[in-house]
């Protein structure tokens, strides 16, 4: 009944103002006057009841009300939450749960404007789309039909680009893209150079698609095949270094394309059998099969440090309920078209991750440009893949293993049961990071304080609470010290900051891309899909430092990067409109 419901679900959310605002700008349900006709309380339990059914699809006699309340708990103490869409779309109409998707893009009209199609019916549900436009024929090749020539993938793109920016996500936020080709693909010069003028496929994140064979030929300085994905013959070569410095140079202008490594997704690619991956979710963090989909959800682990150490078991508990609730969600979801409702399905994949690692960072006192916080954040991330993967194997058990189980790499690496092909995924968490009130994925503090300008033009001080936390707890808080910060968003070289703190405080501009590169490949190592990282430049970084950059990304295992240069680019993809 509504009574025991509200008495199980009753613990008030944890949420400050600016997580409030967020939620009932875009998350809460709307009266037909477009006033939020929930409280955030009442989206928690929106979410959790509905989540928790999925439990009677495997037992007629479930708890759902028991399973409901964990989900809950999590939530409301700010522990895990799901991606926006599980948030937004739970237990109403939409319904539909998913982040991220892959959609083919076939070389012909039809499967071109298929694919449009159906980005429209992502896009309007809250979904990111990623798509490999490698099986265009390129530009100039002869059409059949018309006796005419094709005007390439790129061109093509804009057609995708112009279809977002038409359709705002159901008033939500505005949709994304991810657009991948093969470095080997005759029109690649011209995919590079897509993004140069700013104005262009504004609705885009572009990565080159590079193989093992370019990196080696770069490495070589040798030439390397074009090959024609239609007829499948070599159109040409050219020289690797050449093609790489271009890359460079103009992700150094600004910031696009990033790279990503397929040779090596597909050589972790779970289930091979089921085809190969060619592109990646918008921000880059989740390599799909075409027309699959995935779910994500992320840890708060500032929430898991208590006097100075992480409470393990605590963490354990939250991948538990986490992994559960993922599994759910694959059931729950509402899927936009039947064919990525059955190829999710036959892997069902998640994506576990987490935010507030800089929280967790500085609440231990350890700097974000170490080998103690590299090493730690293998020791977190492989805990939370262990974890995960025994709660898999656990529900496997009662649910039986994901279908296609027996042909995936797990029986030949021992795995007896799992439920889901990959459980771990590191995302940018860009909102709920800020429902969460908590650091945005695994990125370092921006500002540690900063002036946000309010009405009457007066400006607010306004700082991280960790910062704030640690230096009433250790005696250095006072109003000057704020506005100090404030002025430029760093710590170092405040006298009054111990020099300890000074550095668990190191902001993003103060650590080099180094150690940048560095923190993604520690968390890489432990997730099966991919990690979701931003390595900052100063203005001042040449183009050598970002070639410097892209080759130890490679070296370390990364499966991808992107960089950004302070000031290179205004106006981003991702999260426009739900940040303000
Ligand atoms: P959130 O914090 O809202 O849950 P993230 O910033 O972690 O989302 O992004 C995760 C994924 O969600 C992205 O890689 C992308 O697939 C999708 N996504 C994020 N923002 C948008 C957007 N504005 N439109 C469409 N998809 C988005």
């Amino acid at each position: 009944s509504v009574k025991d419901i509200e008495k199980a679900l009753s613990r008030e959310p944890e949420l400050n103002q600016n997580a409030i605002t967020v939620l009932e700008k875009r998350y809460l349900k709307r009266d037909n006057n477009g006033k939020p006709s929930e409280k955030p309380i009442d989206m928690f339990r929106r979410v959790a009841l509905n989540i928790a059914e999925a439990d009677k699809l495997y037992d007629k006699n479930a708890n759902i009300l028991a399973s409901a309340k964990e989900f809950y708990e999590q939530m409301v103490t700010l522990r895990f939450l799901p991606n926006s869409p599980t948030l937004m779309n739970a237990g109403r109409e939409l319904q539909q749960l998913a982040a991220c998707f892959v959609l083919p893009v076939e070389d012909s009209l039809e499967g071109i404007f298929e694919a449009v199609k159906n980005t429209a019916l992502i896009h309007k549900s809250g979904g990111g789309t990623g798509f490999s436009f490698s099986r265009l024929r390129p530009k100039d090749d002869v059409v059949k039909t018309t006796r005419g020539v094709s005007s390439g993938p790129v061109s093509f793109m804009t057609v995708f680009d112009a279809a977002t920016e038409t359709i705002k996500q159901g008033g939500t936020r505005r949709g994304a893209n991810m657009g991948i080709l093969r470095v080997d693909h005759p029109d690649i010069m011209d995919f590079i150079y897509a993004k140069e003028d700013k104005t262009k496929l504004t609705n885009f994140n572009l990565s080159v698609g590079l193989t093992e064979k370019f990196m080696q030929a770069v490495l070589e300085d040798k030439e390397y095949d074009l090959i024609n994905p239609k007829t499948k013959s070599v159109a040409g070569q050219l020289r690797a270094k050449d093609v790489f410095d271009k890359m460079v140079q103009l992700a150094w202008e600004g910031g696009d394309p990033g790279i990503v490594y397929l040779d090596r997704i597909n050589a972790e690619n779970p289930t091979p059998k089921e085809g190969e991956m060619e592109s990646t979710n918008p921000c880059g963090e989740q390599p799909l099969l075409p027309y699959e989909s995935c779910n994500l959800g992320s840890i708060n682990l500032g929430r898991f440090v208590k006097d100075g150490q992480i409470d393990w078991a605590d963490l354990e508990k939250t991948i538990t309920v986490a992994v559960h609730f993922l599994d759910n969600v694959i059931d729950m979801n509402k899927y936009p078209i039947p064919e990525i409702d059955r190829q999710t399905k036959r892997n069902r994949k998640i994506g576990l991750g987490l935010m507030g690692w800089a929280d967790m960072l500085a609440m231990l006192c350890i700097p974000y440009n170490s080998d103690e916080a590299t090493k730690l954040a293998e020791d977190v991330m492989q805990f939370i893949r262990d974890k995960g993967r025994e709660k898999s194997a656990a529900l496997a058990e009662i649910r039986g293993d994901f279908p296609t189980f027996k042909d995936s790499v797990y029986p030949a690496k021992g795995f007896k049961n799992m439920r889901n092909a990959t459980i771990t995924t590191v995302a940018p968490t860009g909102t709920i990071s800020i429902i969460a009130g908590c650091s945005s994925g695994i990125e370092p503090f921006f500002a540690i304080a900063f002036y946000r300008q309010v009405m009457d033009n007066n400006k607010l001080v306004e700082v991280s609470p960790v910062f704030k936390d640690i230096a009433k707890r250790e005696g250095f808080l006072t109003d000057e010290l704020l506005d100090q910060v404030a002025e430029t968003g760093a710590v170092h070289d405040i006298e009054s900051v111990p020099e300890k703190w000074q550095k668990a405080f190191v902001t993003a501009h103060d650590i080099t891309p180094f150690w940048h590169t560095k923190m993604q490949a520690a968390f890489q190592k432990f997730t099966d899909n991919a990690v979701s990282k931003t390595v900052n430049f100063p203005n001042e970084a040449t183009v050598e430092d970002v070639r410097r950059t892209y080759l130890l990304s490679y070296n370390l295992g990364c499966k991808g990067t992107t960089i950004y240069r302070d000031g290179s680019r205004t106006g981003q993809v991702l999260n426009v409109g739900t940040k303000d």
